[in-house]
This record gives C-alpha cells, structure tokens and sequence, in this order.
C-alpha cells in the first residue's frame, strides 16, 4: 500500500547530526520525507518506501542539515549603541559613556519608550537576517524593561515575531538583568521585584518557557542568583545563566545544582564548575560575539568541558552592548578561530546542543524521525564551510515545520 504524505526531499547530502553517527551523520544520497510538519522518513534515495507525496523536490545533491538553532540571543529591544560604539572609540571612558546616559540603560530607555509596533519592527529586521541563514528556531530573552509593564511587553513582543515569520520562538525572562535606574543602586530590593511581581505576572499569562539572571560582579550575586532561581522553581520553569563571563563566582554550579538547561558565557568557568555541569546535564554555552566584540582574551576552557563531556553549544548572544551579531554563521566561524572548536562542533552547537540548551531535544535540533520537519539546505561541498567562511551565506532555502521558503539561486 503506498502512503500519502505531503513532501518528499530527494537526491540530498544530509548531515543528520544525530549523536554517535560518524561526524556528521552524513547520509550520501538521501530522501527525507515529511507529514504534517514532521519527519516520517529519512535514509538512503533507494530504499524509500512507496509513498505517493503531494510534492517531489530534488536537491540535486546539495547538503540539507538541520534548521539552525539560537539558543541566546536578546533580539528585542529599542534603539541600537553605535554612537556609544564610536564615544569610545574617540577615547571617551565607560564612566564618561555611563554619564551621558550611554551603556544598558539607554537600552532599558529606549525599550520603555518605544511602542510596541516598533519594537517588533526594529527586532523583525534582526530575525530576517537569522532566518537568511537557515535558523528555524531562536531563543529570545528579555531583559531590557526591568519592571513588570515593558518585561512582559518585550516578551510578547517576542512572541508575535513568531506570528509574522514562521520560526519557533522560545522565550525566556531575564528580569535579573540588569539593575534599572529607580532602584537607585538596591540590588536585593529589585530582585525582590524580580521574584514577586516580575516573575508571578510572566508565568500567569504563559510568557516564558526559561528563566535567566545575569550573575557576575557588575549583575547580580550568587545568593541573589539563588533566589530567582527559587522563585521559578515554584512556577517549573526551567533555568539557564549567564555565568563567569567577567570573573568567577561559582553561577556555573550554582546552574547545575538547580539542573539548569545550560549556563551561558563561561570565559572564567572552573574545572570544579563544569564537574557539576557535567553530572547535571547541564550545557554549556559558548557566546564568541560577545567575546570578540569585548576584546575579551580569556578563552573558555573547551578542553576541559571536553575533557569532561560538558555539551558545548554556540549563540550569537545579539544584544545591542557586547554582541550586535546577527550572524549564526559568523559565530560558528568565531568559535572556530576564537575557541578552537572544531568545525562538527561549532554544526553541533548550533543544532542538536542548541536543541538540548533550549529543552527541545525531542523537537528539533537533528534529522530524526518523528521530530519537527526544521532544515536547511545549502550550496555547499562539505559542512565544514558553513564555519569556514566568513560574511558568506551559502543558504539556499530554509524549511521550518514542513514549509518552505522560496529558495535562493
Ligand atoms: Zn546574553
């Protein structure tokens, strides 16, 4: 009996990138075939079934690998920091930046004071750049509003750029970003607001699937970290962290013991840390935008989290202060040549680990049976040039849940 389905994707190279394949789980001549925005048959062009499809695309034998995955990224908010960009540059200092009203809060201004058509606007520019590289699936966080009103608006802000584009959105409350500048220097005081007026409006109206703080000298403490971490446990919502970018304050294990999804950054991890990390399962996040854009020059310790078996995945982190990235691409080349991963890793980090980063493992992130229809497809020769290159976009369509974009030439 032949069986009805709605496409059929032949005469492909796919790069599965299920775990425990040979590298990237490369299939030479392969048909992928889709129902209803799900996966029901990937293998060998000669051994497919009988299936009669409602549409038959040949690939001509280019790469499909999975839709790309941000897993970190605060792609919503108001205004951009070009002009702080080019203050310092001129040699202006941070404190000299900070007086003039520069560094996070004009950001946390100009999020308050734009509408919320033009916050979707301004962010809808950034997301069609993600999207132009095969990106199915973006992790977006908040974080710009810092009181009850704009943190919900920028998440379901957020959560309509996933009614305009057809892209999974996954949300995450960063309320514990930074410290707005009404609360006049009192960090425990607004991480009280963080976790009894923030958080409890958020979870009510369904607004997060995450919650993240940002824990580092110039954020928030470990013991401050912990409470928010409470805070959504009494609401199940799982928990990431932006941890040990700047110095070491232990957030990373502090992540693993509240079986965090991953912890973010990292440049100032310990072996210690990602002991914990490793038995939790908690991934590690790698964000070398961020570290380019900050001159950083502590390099996380990949060996380690190797060594260890810590999950690495990578982000762009695009953020209008350290990583105006907008670029998945870019940032797999950047974790290439800034932290030496290897080109399979960097593929990995942006798919099946960004999939585990994120809780959605059992959705996307590889070419599997049963999971989400999310590819891309790519004028490529071999996978190890989508890290390679840098500001090219080998693209050549996206397919996210089924349905494809008009495909480039
Ligand atoms: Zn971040």
């Amino acid at each position: 009996m032949t069986v009805k389905v709605d496409t059929v994707w032949r005469n492909a190279r796919i790069a599965t990138m299920e775990s425990g394949a040979a590298p990237y789980g490369e299939i030479n001549g392969g048909t992928i075939v889709a129902e209803d925005g799900k996966i029901v048959w990937v293998g060998a062009d000669q051994e497919v079934p009988a299936f009669s499809a409602d549409k038959i695309t040949d690939l001509d034998g280019r790469w499909v690998t999975p839709g790309l995955i941000d897993c970190h990224t605060h792609l919503v908010y108001g205004g951009n920091r070009a002009r702080e960009f080019e203050q310092r540059l001129n040699g202006a200092t941070y404190e000299e930046i900070s007086n003039a009203g520069g560094g996070i809060v004009s950001t946390v201004k100009a999020t308050r004071d734009a509408t919320d058509h033009e916050l979707c606007q301004q962010s809808l520019i950034r997301l069609d750049d993600f999207l132009g590289e095969g990106v199915t699936t973006i992790e977006i966080k908040s974080g710009y509003g810092l009181n009850t009103e704009t943190e919900t608006r920028m998440l379901r802000v957020a959560g309509s750029l996933g009614d305009l584009r057809n892209v999974r959105i996954q949300r995450t409350f960063l309320g514990a970003h930074a410290l707005p500048p009404e609360a006049d220097g009192d960090k425990n005081a607004y991480i009280d607001s963080v976790c009894n007026d923030q958080l409890p409006a958020i979870a009510v109206e369904g607004l997060a699937d995450a919650v993240d703080v940002f824990c580092d000298q110039i954020g928030f403490t470990y013991d401050q970290t912990q409470r928010v971490f409470d805070a959504a446990k009494i609401y199940n919502l799982p928990v990431k962290l932006h941890a040990e970018q700047l110095s070491d304050l232990s957030g990373a294990a502090l992540a693993a013991d509240y079986n965090a999804l991953s912890a973010d950054h990292l440049e100032f991890l310990s072996e210690t840390s990602i002991v914990k990390m490793a038995a939790a399962g908690t991934i590690a996040v790698l964000l070398p935008g961020a570290f380019y854009f900050l001159r950083d020059t502590n390099v996380p310790p990949i060996d380690l989290l190797r060594r260890h078996g810590v999950p690495m995945a990578v982000a762009t982190d695009c953020n209008p202060g350290s990583s105006p990235l907008t670029s998945i691409l870019l940032a797999m080349n950047m974790a290439c040549t800034l932290f030496h991963l290897t080109p399979v890793e960097a593929l990995s980090g942006v798919t099946r680990i960004a999939a585990k980063a994120l809780g959605l493992s059992d959705i996307t992130g590889t070419i599997t049976v049963g999971k989400a229809c999310d590819l891309a497809v790519w004028n490529i020769e071999h996978p190890s040039e989508l890290s390679y290159a840098m500001g090219q976009n080998p693209l050549y369509y996206r397919i996210a849940g089924g349905l494809s974009d008009q495909p480039k030439l």
